[in-house]
């Protein structure tokens, strides 16, 4: 399986990503936003795009797909629940759906709601998990809520979903924003060695050379993987003081993402 993460360079930091198969270089292009660069990427790697994928209904996510469909006839899979509002899907998706790319190239479709609810994560399973989760989990971050979406929805989703994927599985988010949710965890927890080593290793990257972390990384230097840090509950109990002293994972989920709509 080839992986080519593209780096928009626009105002939003969005990534998108070609998933590949490497024997007939069938494509597939991840919220192909900035579609010219993803055609750009294609060809400079002998792929060609058959198909679209949108992880959600966002237009920073689907704005792109009309000027790929016209150059490439690609075809466009997204959410069944998302398709009536993103418009001219020719695949709706549903949970465990399998997505084929060329021969060697098969994607398992997760249904995870929170972000927006209608949002598909895309796994590739095998000796180098991979996870496409669009805006639901960003590196060392979780997306917010606030344009369709319930933090108690993504709190199941982060639990009962990602936290269970193999520690191995690659994270490949729609958005590149390390260096800020670092510095958010950083803040919520001081004493986290591992969050601030990584800020210092890897926050002043170019963008387009940011780090790939693992899910087992992400539960060390995520918020929103930590809800079990006593020294976060502490610190959450200093800004909410109507907060129980042990309060249970989804209310420190949901102050977790309340508090980081402000921060
Ligand atoms: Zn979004
Ligand atoms: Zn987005």
């Amino acid at each position: 399986m080839i992986i080519e993460r593209i780096w928009a360079a626009n105002d939003y930091r969005n990534f998108h990503y070609l998933i590949a198969c490497e024997e007939t270089g069938e494509a597939l292009a991840v919220d192909p936003l900035e579609w010219r660069k993803c055609l750009d990427a294609a060809s400079a790697r002998g792929l060609t795009v058959t198909q679209i994928l949108n992880t959600h209904e966002h237009l920073d996510h689907t704005g792109g797909n009309a000027g790929l469909v016209g150059a490439t006839g690609a075809k466009v899979l997204a959410h069944a629940g998302a398709a009536a509002r993103i418009g001219g899907v020719d695949r709706g998706l549903a949970k465990g759906d399998v997505i084929r790319i060329g021969r060697t190239v098969e994607l398992e479709c997760l249904d995870t709601p929170g972000h927006t609810m209608a949002h598909v994560c895309l796994l590739a399973h095998g000796d180098s998990p991979a996870l496409f989760c669009g805006d639901t989990l960003f590196n060392a971050g979780a997306g917010n809520c606030h344009h369709g979406g319930a933090p108690e929805r993504l709190y199941e989703t982060f639990v009962d979903q990602l936290a269970r994927l193999p520690d191995t599985t690659r994270v490949f988010p729609g958005h590149e924003y390390l260096a800020r949710n670092l510095a958010f965890t950083l803040d919520r927890e001081p004493g986290n060695r591992e969050a601030a080593t990584m800020l210092e290793r890897d926050g002043q990257r170019a963008p387009a050379e940011a780090v790939v972390t693992t899910l087992g990384e992400e539960k060390r230097i995520n918020a929103f993987f930590r809800l079990q840090s006593p020294e976060l509950i502490a610190r959450l109990r200093e800004r909410f003081p109507d907060l129980p002293e042990r309060p249970d994972a989804k209310t420190v989920f949901v102050k977790l993402r309340e508090l980081r709509n402000k921060w």
